[in-house]
């Protein structure tokens, strides 16, 4: 018998009586923290610090009698250094891959230049394999793949509707600074490249081109990009969102 507590987001994981208060559970034997967490229903790749008996310990500590462990979802912004964070590191290249049901926010993505792959014919066995072997970070709204074992960096996404799925990853992982908008094709993922006004002019009516400067072209699906089109859409979001992140904490 271990006391269990999680913390913040995470209580939507759990079982209704366990949210938000210290709850006993008995653990199978043999049970680590990581399986423990897991079978209470939160995947481990939510979880970024683990507390037992007030100390800071890895997924692979074995659950022992009377144990209190705290688990936190991962932090946006106070500064837990000093403890054991269960990633070494964030992923440098912050780069992802969704599962099928988020194509719309695949787009989100893209619009503010994200690496995002996404496709709808893709087994739930394949979006795990290109995850780790792309170490891409695996967004889904399935528990069940965040824990497979193999995939290290995923995030539940817990909003429905695909702008605010964009809203809630880029703010929960602060990527405000990284939002490259009109960079990359909307459908290809290709990152697009600069078009000049003479090869615009070819492929645009006189009415886009006369009142447009910046051109850009996908070499993958040919399609051109200019700022009337997609940018201000873009431009909205990105200051929308880097609004949210000056705004003071209320916590
Ligand atoms: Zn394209």
């Amino acid at each position: 018998m271990a006391e269990f507590r999680f913390y913040e987001e995470l209580n939507d994981f759990l079982a209704l009586p366990r949210r938000k208060r210290t709850f006993t559970w008995s653990c199978p034997q043999d049970a680590t923290v990581k399986h423990a967490i897991e079978a209470l229903g939160v995947p481990h790749t939510e979880v970024d610090l683990i507390l037992v008996n007030g100390e800071s310990v890895g997924f692979s500590r074995l659950v022992q009698r009377n144990d209190r462990i705290s688990v936190y979802p991962q932090f946006e912004s106070f500064d837990i250094t000093p403890l054991v964070r269960l990633r070494s590191r964030p992923l440098r290249n912050v780069r992802f891959i969704t599962d099928a049901h988020l194509g719309g926010l695949a787009k989100y993505l893209r619009m503010l230049g994200f690496d995002t792959l996404t496709r709808d014919d893709r087994t739930a066995g394949e979006v795990i394999r290109v995850a780790t072997s792309e170490r891409r970070i695996l967004l889904t709204r399935s528990r069940s793949l965040l824990m497979h074992r193999t995939v290290t960096h995923g995030f539940f996404v817990h909003e429905q509707r695909p702008l605010l799925q964009c809203e809630e990853v880029v703010s929960r992982l602060q990527l405000q600074a990284r939002c490259r908008p009109f960079s990359r094709c909307l459908r290809c993922n290709v990152r697009l490249e600069e078009l000049d006004r003479q090869a615009a002019a070819s492929r645009l009516d006189p009415p886009t081109l006369k009142h447009f400067e910046e051109f850009r072209y996908c070499s993958s699906c040919h399609r051109v990009y200019w700022e009337g089109s997609h940018y201000r859409r873009m431009a909205e979001l990105v200051e929308r969102l880097s609004r949210q992140h000056r705004a003071p904490d209320p916590g």
